[in-house]
């Protein structure tokens, strides 16, 4: 899995946003009330900045973020593209 992501994986990224084709599938189950994570609702959209390869060079660009949230608890999640996992210090 790379570490940063390209131009094309942004765009691709947004189109997904823009035709409400981010699933919850993939998360983890509720990790509070167990809950499966394809029951999870949308929650909030965050603007937040990416890290992007072009021309051999880092750029950042600015997409937005999703955040579902589970209805039996509560609890809100964030969903991460492959090329924007959390970092893990
Ligand atoms: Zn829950």
């Amino acid at each position: 899995m790379p570490p940063t992501a390209t131009r094309e994986d942004i765009t691709a990224y947004l189109e997904l946003i823009e035709k409400d084709q981010i699933k919850p599938h993939r998360l983890p189950d509720c990790t509070q009330c167990g809950l499966a994570a394809c029951y999870f609702k949308i929650h909030a959209y965050r603007e937040r900045r990416f890290l992007i390869i072009v021309d051999m060079t880092v750029q950042s660009e600015y997409a937005p973020l999703v955040r579902f949230r589970c209805p039996a608890c509560g609890k809100t999640v964030s969903f991460y593209p492959d090329f924007a996992l959390p970092h893990k210090h």
